[in-house]
């Protein structure tokens, strides 16, 4: 079978310069700017590198970002207040905080410190809660971008054996459940999970997210699947792969989406369109 690759990077290219009119005629409808606040606590390479590219994705569909660099040893009450005059600052209509913080910090208890309104990356308990139910939300970058995907592409979920592998709250949780609400049947595999590659090569749609290296093999797939690989890591060279045997995988799919060039070009997407839905709802 000769798949289908899925292009992020296309998709994303076309959705930015949607995002960049949007954001033009907010500009022209309240005189004011879009702006996103991107909050990087301590020097770890690869958050700074995260940050960077979000800010370059700012600047390209016309978002004002206000970026906060904060030294590693930042103190909670340091870190809260920031937030607290983030949330009451008017032109500021996104807060992001980049993961991992320091260890000294309490991840969970700065997040809640973030109302729904302006957690663009759609982590908070109630925007989940709110996805949970099929409510209008702020939903998680990384799985949206990837329904965005099958949209593109015609892949209705209706009536499908969906099966996601990961369940972490920010992209195998939320993923899981915008499969359901768009009316799959959906299975969540973890590391616990017996009958792994059984369960695997049943579905019609496989969205893997484990952060293993070329772990889903050919015969985890059904003939003719869609696969869709969110992970990011290196292989034994210490090149960028998926979490997907993309090789041994691409021809017993019908789409697949590459690594890189799939997903990941997607998220960033993601955070802009968020950031303009908690403006124009602002
Ligand atoms: P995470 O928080 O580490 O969660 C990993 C999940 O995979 C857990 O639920 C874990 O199960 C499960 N898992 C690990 N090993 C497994 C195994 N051998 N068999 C079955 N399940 C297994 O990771 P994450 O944040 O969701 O990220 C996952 C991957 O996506 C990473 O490679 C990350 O870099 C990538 N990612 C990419 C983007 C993007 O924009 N492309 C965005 C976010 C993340 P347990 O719960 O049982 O431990």
């Amino acid at each position: 079978m000769n798949p289908v690759l899925i292009d992020g990077k296309a998709l994303a290219t076309k959705m930015r310069a949607r995002l960049k009119t949007q954001v033009d005629a907010f500009r022209a409808e309240r005189g004011a700017e879009i702006g996103l606040a991107v909050v990087l606590v301590g020097d770890d390479p690869a958050s700074q590198v995260y940050v960077r590219n979000k800010i370059k994705a700012c600047e390209e569909v016309g978002i004002r970002s206000y970026s906060y660099k904060l030294p590693e040893e930042t103190s909670e009450e340091e870190l809260a207040s920031l937030l607290d005059e983030l949330v009451k600052a008017k032109n500021v209509h996104g807060i992001l905080v980049q993961l991992p913080l320091p260890k000294h910090l309490d991840e969970r208890k700065i997040l809640r410190l973030i109302p729904p309104a302006k957690d663009v990356d759609g982590f908070c308990a109630e925007n989940l809660g709110n996805l949970a139910m099929n409510r209008e939300t702020i939903v998680s970058c990384t799985p949206f971008g990837v329904m965005k995907m099958l949209e593109e592409y015609g892949i209705d979920p209706k009536g499908k054996r969906a099966v996601v592998l990961g369940r972490s709250n920010i992209v195998g949780k939320p993923m899981a459940m915008l499969l359901l609400n768009a009316d799959a049947t959906v299975t969540v595999c973890h590391s616990k999970t017996r009958n792994l590659n059984k369960i695997c090569a049943e579905a019609d749609i496989l969205v893997v997210a484990i952060g293993k290296a070329k772990f889903v093999t050919a015969d985890m797939v059904k003939e003719g699947a869609v696969v869709i690989d969110v992970g990011m890591d290196r292989d034994e060279n210490g090149k960028l792969c998926g979490d997907v045997d993309f090789e041994a995988v691409k021809n017993k799919a019908s789409f697949i989406t590459p690594v890189p060039g799939g997903v990941g070009p997607m998220t960033i997407t993601m955070l802009l369109y968020n950031t303009v839905v908690a403006a124009s709802r602002s």
